[in-house]
């Protein structure tokens, strides 16, 4: 079944509270292909996030009862109402956010695959039963939904980060009050539609739009939310960590990254060039696992840069729903600007510019995809992520070296690192402080696997079991009065 979402959702102004779609005056979303308004969304605040709060704590009680399997089989439809409607899951996705439809149809099924793979997890949440310490008693542990979940969500991945916390959260049982970003609202909120097509009762997600603050404000006040998953920078992870010390609420935070991109002096060229591409220019920089700093053996820096320039400079940039578009714009003019700044800074401190380094001709938020080398470390480039399509490149002869710089940040999301020694690469992989570590690949995201940082990239982990078990509270019962033997 297809919903003609494209025509409909877009236009709504409405989020969904309680099972009902509720409509306010509205601030804009543009378009960053053209600055054009895609639609509108309420400006909801306090109070609505409180009636969505208090609807999700009536559905929790009935959710969290429901069989596994029931739980499995609405959150599977929900998965194959997504995949089903993913084309125009994906056009509005590329009007609001930007990236070409291919990156967006992409995301789309990867965001179904996460919904997918919980539906399977929720009927897997095990527990154990211990030796006891006395012959009468067992140790039982069990794992049980923690309540009311609050998911924060950024506008890089409008789906995909979505999916990575609702679906595990629904599994699990809990309850969902989720506040998109303000520039990408509308995927979520045909996401929740499709949601509420597949069956998911009322009040099981609800989707507030609007004040991030006075949302925020009324999630982290109200002792029935138990938990909040957050995606998004680290100024305001910290600030919300604050916010939830009041509440001891637990959090799950992925912030910003700053991943190196090693490559040996032994390493596949043509691979690593390619992968450099791909982990440097996807959604036009704008990922926190974006390669941020490209660390290349002396041995084989020219030639590495070389090879990779050519390809930088033959992505074909525009709007997201021009055929074979590889760069779209940039979420807004903030992000241009970082961008700008970040590349102004590193050419007055000695950075070469090997191409791009301008806005870009076709004027808005484009900017020019961009290679630069001779980075060095008190470039702002080369301390705190571009979110942009600029490549910063630095050659390096000791790996000893590379790897006290690299951990020498504050941030510990990935890295990257290419080399055919397998038992070099995995001792260089081993001592890098991040969460994740691509060795001779960089496709990271997979619901397969734990997604998530160390230092002020975070903590807590998306994706895989494990992902499953931030939702759920462990408990310890000790069962005794056994019978002796
Ligand atoms: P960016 O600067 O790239 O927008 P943010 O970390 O500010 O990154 O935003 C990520 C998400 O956090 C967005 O949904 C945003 O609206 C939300 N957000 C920002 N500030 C707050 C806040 N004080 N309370 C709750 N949510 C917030």
């Amino acid at each position: 079944m297809t919903i003609g979402l494209a025509d409909d959702t877009l236009l709504r102004q409405q989020c969904l509270i309680d099972g009902q779609w509720v409509g306010a005056a509205g601030d804009p979303v543009r378009n960053p292909a053209d600055g054009s308004t895609v639609a509108r969304v309420p400006r909801f605040n306090r109070t609505q996030a409180q009636d969505a709060i208090a609807a999700a704590q009536r559905a929790f009680e009935t959710w969290s009862q429901a069989l596994a399997t029931e739980r499995a089989s609405l959150l599977r439809r929900w998965a194959d109402l997504i995949t089903a409607n993913v084309k125009d899951l994906a056009r509005i996705m590329t009007a609001e956010q930007g990236k070409p439809l291919a990156e967006a149809q992409g995301e789309i099924l990867a965001a179904a695959g996460y919904i997918q793979f919980y539906a399977e997890e929720a009927r897997r949440i095990g527990g154990e039963m211990r030796a006891a310490h006395r012959s009468d008693s067992r140790i039982m542990v069990s794992y049980q939904p923690t309540g009311v979940v609050g998911a924060i969500t950024p506008w890089n991945f409008p789906a995909g980060m979505v999916a990575r916390k609702v679906g595990p959260a629904l599994a699990a049982g809990c309850t969902v009050v989720l506040k998109p970003a303000p520039e990408t609202p509308l995927t979520a909120l045909a996401l929740a539609y499709l949601g509420q097509c597949a069956g998911l009762p009322a009040g099981v997600l609800n989707v507030v739009t609007g004040d991030a603050a006075s949302i925020g404000e009324a999630l982290f006040a109200s002792p029935l939310v138990r938990f909040i998953g957050f995606t998004g920078s680290t100024a305001t992870g910290k600030q919300l960590m604050r916010q939830a010390a009041e509440g001891v609420k637990r959090l799950g935070l992925e912030l910003g990254g700053h991943a190196a991109f090693i490559v040996l002096p032994d390493a596949d060229l043509e691979a690593a060039v390619e992968g450099a591409l791909a982990a440097k220019f996807r959604n036009m920089g704008q990922t926190c696992v974006a390669a941020n700093r490209l660390w290349i053996h002396a041995q084989v820096h020219d030639r590495f840069v070389t090879a990779f320039a050519e390809k930088v400079r033959s992505l074909k940039v525009g709007p997201g729903t021009q055929d074979g578009v590889q760069q779209g714009p940039l979420i807004n003019e903030r992000a241009l600007d970082k961008v700008d700044r970040h590349v102004r800074d590193a050419c007055a401190k000695g950075a070469t510019r090997v191409t791009g380094g301008e806005r870009h001709p076709l004027g808005g938020t484009y900017y020019q995809p961009t290679v630069l080398t001779r980075v060095s470390d008190d470039m702002e480039i080369a301390q705190e992520e571009t979110f942009g399509p600029v490549a910063g490149i630095s050659q390096f002869e000791r790996v000893e070296e590379v790897i006290e710089r690299v951990n020498a940040s504050r941030y510990g999301l990935a890295a990257y690192v290419w080399g055919r020694d397998i038992g070099q690469v995995l001792r260089v992989a081993e001592r890098l402080q991040c969460g994740m570590v691509g060795i001779n690949s960089v496709a990271l995201g997979t619901e397969l696997a734990p997604i998530g940082g160390v230092k002020e990239s975070g903590f807590g982990r998306e994706g895989s079991h494990h992902g499953i078990l931030e939702y759920c509270d462990m408990k310890y019962t000790l069962i005794g009065g056994l019978p002796a033997h």
